[in-house]
Order: structure tokens, then C-alpha cells, then sequence
């Protein structure tokens, strides 16, 4: 197994912040995997450091598991001043320097005393509130764009058995909730821009929208006059999604992709295009779960299994 980072886990290691999932939980399973035999080469990127001929070249079968890691961009002014990052590169900073030195040498992005803002109201940006937290920040707000959901589903528009759309206080949420006496979510906001001095974020312009629908249906916000907003902010993170697998690999295999950009293989299946290669996880579903990169991954060791054997008792 290859792996671009110095350490194996994937978004388990370098994603899930410490807090959430314990580090030692995923080695113990690396070290059971690598006593069963698997050999784990890290601080190796595949399309660079091995080409992706080379690799069908020297395998007999190629199983792609590379995640969906291109983080969505903000197209915001501003957006270049120091203290704006995206949410990857300060939760990764903050677990690899907690993994390398306990938080010793520094090498992360610290939010301890920091007005820090967090755009994106899904689970990236509460993994960032609750990083800075424990950084010790001075104030913390997530924006989103969506609105406050109702304290009591909506029995027309989302019934049972549908997931009940609530408001409901994430771990993140609380613990803030619980050190600041409120939630830290601004609802319905967007960022209009960034405004420095000398380079350095000093300020956040918003404006609160409203959803409504246009003329053929289709979803749109409009904004509402009279509500712009400045916030003081000295780090801003960004948490707007993924887009999908990286390109690099995909391209030198030729391979087809859906039209969400994800590697194209059946679920259940998980052979692409190109003989011997096969995807699974995030890059073959986009950004998910935990749980259904195990399941996929398991399944596609069948299929591996079935392909060189001919058949598998693997379940
Ligand atoms: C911040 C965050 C929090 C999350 N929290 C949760 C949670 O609480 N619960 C949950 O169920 N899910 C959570 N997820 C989602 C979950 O982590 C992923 O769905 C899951 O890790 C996908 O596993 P994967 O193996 O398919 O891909 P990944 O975990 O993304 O692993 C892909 C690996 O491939 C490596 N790689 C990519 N390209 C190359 C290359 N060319 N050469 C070598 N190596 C390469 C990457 O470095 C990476 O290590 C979270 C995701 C994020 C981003």
C-alpha cells in the first residue's frame, strides 16, 4: 500500500481531528494489517514518485483508494490576505504536530487568542471550531448558509421516515455553547468579503440571505438589504466541501469519471475502464463516511480476490 503522507490512515489519521478519533485506534489496526503481511510504503505519491504505467506494470492488480481531497475553493475578495486558510490545512497541521511533538515544535496554525471565524456549517467546520477551541481562541463563529432548522420537524415537507430536519447542537456546538453561553453558528450568513491592513485579515463583511426559488424552480439566495455585517477576525478557515477526487493519477490512466467527477466503477463492483484497476471508497463515491470506506474496501478485496482467483470466500 502506497501512501503520499508519512503516516497511513488516510482522512482517519490526517482529517478526523485527535478528539474525535484517537490515533492510537487507527495504528493498532495499521500494525494488525501489517503483521498480516501488508507492506505500508509511505511519503510515496503515485503519478509522481511512481507513474501509474510503472505501477500497473509491476502489479497484477491495482486497487485506487486516493479519497476525494480537493477541497472547494471560496471566490471571495480577500481571500489571498494572511489568516485566510483552508479548513484542511489547519486541522492536519494542528494533528501532525500533536502526533510529532504533543504540540511542542509549533508547526500548526494556533488559534489561542484569535477572533476565528469558520465559513461552512458542516462537519469540517464544527471539526474546526472544536480545534480551536482546545487552542484557546477568543471568540468563535461558524457561518453558514443554510437557515436555522426548526426545534420540530416539519411534518408536511419532511415526514417520517425521512431524516428529521432539526436543530440540534453538534459536539463542537456545545462545547462552545458550554464556554460562551451560546451557539457559535451565524445562520443564513454570506461572506461578501475580506478586508486586511498590510496583508493581514483584520475583517469579515457578511450579509444574511434568504432561499427562495426563481422563476423555473431552481434554488437561489437573495440577499437582504440592510443586514451587512463586520466581524473582527484575525483567522478565517474554510470549509465549503470537496470536489472530488485529485486529477493527476485519473488522467494518466485514462480513466472515465461520473458526473461528479469521481473515478466511474460500479458499487458492488468496483472495476474501472482500465483493465486490472479498481476503485473504491471516497474516490470512487465522493466525500462519505467512515463506514462506507470499510465496507467498500472489503468488498473490493473480493473483487480483487475473484479477479486473481477466480473466486473468493471472502464475505
Ligand atoms: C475533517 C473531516 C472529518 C471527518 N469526520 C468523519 C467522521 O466523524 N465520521 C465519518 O464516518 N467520516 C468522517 N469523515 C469522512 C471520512 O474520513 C472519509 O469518508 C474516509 O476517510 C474515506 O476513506 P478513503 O480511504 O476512501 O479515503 P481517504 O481517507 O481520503 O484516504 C485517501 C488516502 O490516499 C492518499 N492518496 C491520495 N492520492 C494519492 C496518491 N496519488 N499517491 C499516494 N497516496 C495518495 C491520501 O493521502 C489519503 O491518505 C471526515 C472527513 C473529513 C475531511
Amino acid at each position: 500500500m502506497y501512501e503520499r503522507a508519512d503516516r497511513i490512515g488516510g482522512l482517519l489519521t490526517y482529517g478526523i481531528p485527535t478528539m474525535k478519533l484517537d490515533k492510537k485506534v487507527v495504528q493498532r489496526r495499521v500494525d494488525l494489517m501489517a503483521e498480516e503481511g501488508v507492506d505500508f510504503v509511505t511519503n510515496t505519491e503515485i503519478g509522481k514518485d511512481i507513474t501509474a504505467t510503472e505501477l500497473k506494470e509491476q502489479f497484477d492488480a491495482v486497487v485506487l483508494c486516493g479519497g476525494a481531497t480537493k477541497a472547494r475553493e471560496v471566490d471571495i475578495e480577500g481571500r489571498d490576505l494572511q489568516g485566510v486558510h483552508l479548513a484542511m490545512d489547519y486541522l492536519n497541521g494542528t494533528i501532525k504536530s500533536y502526533l510529532d511533538s504533543n504540540l511542542e515544535d509549533g508547526n500548526y496554525i494556533s488559534a489561542k487568542d484569535k477572533h476565528v471565524i469558520v465559513i461552512g456549517g458542516g462537519d469540517t467546520g464544527t471539526d474546526c471550531v472544536a480545534t480551536a477551541l482546545r487552542h484557546g481562541c477568543k471568540s468563535i463563529t461558524q457561518f453558514g448558509t443554510h437557515a436555522k432548522a426548526p426545534l420540530e420537524r416539519d411534518r408536511v415537507n419532511n415526514p417520517w421516515p425521512q431524516f428529521p430536519n432539526v436543530y440540534t447542537l453538534d459536539y463542537a456546538q456545545e462545547e462552545a455553547k458550554a464556554l460562551y453561553g451560546e451557539d457559535p453558528r451565524a445562520f443564513s450568513v454570506l461572506t461578501k468579503k475580506f478586508v486586511g491592513e498590510n496583508g493581514v485579515l483584520k475583517e469579515l463583511h457578511t450579509v444574511q440571505i434568504e432561499r427562495t426559488v426563481d422563476e423555473t424552480g431552481r434554488k437561489i439566495y437573495k440577499e437582504i438589504p440592510g443586514t451587512e455585517k463586520v466581524w473582527p477576525a484575525d483567522l478565517v478557515f474554510i470549509a465549503v466541501g470537496f470536489e472530488g477526487p485529485e486529477n493527476t493519477l485519473i488522467n494518466q490512466l485514462g480513466l472515465d469519471q461520473d458526473r461528479r467527477s469521481n473515478v466511474k466503477a460500479a458499487y458492488g463492483k468496483y472495476t474501472t475502464n482500465v483493465d486490472k484497476v479498481f476503485a473504491a471508497g471516497d474516490m470512487r463515491r465522493g466525500q462519505s463516511l467512515v463506514v462506507w470506506a470499510i465496507n467498500e474496501g472489503r468488498e473490493a478485496a473480493r473483487e480483487v480476490d475473484k479477479y486473481l482467483m477466480g473466486s473468493s470466500q471472502l464475505p
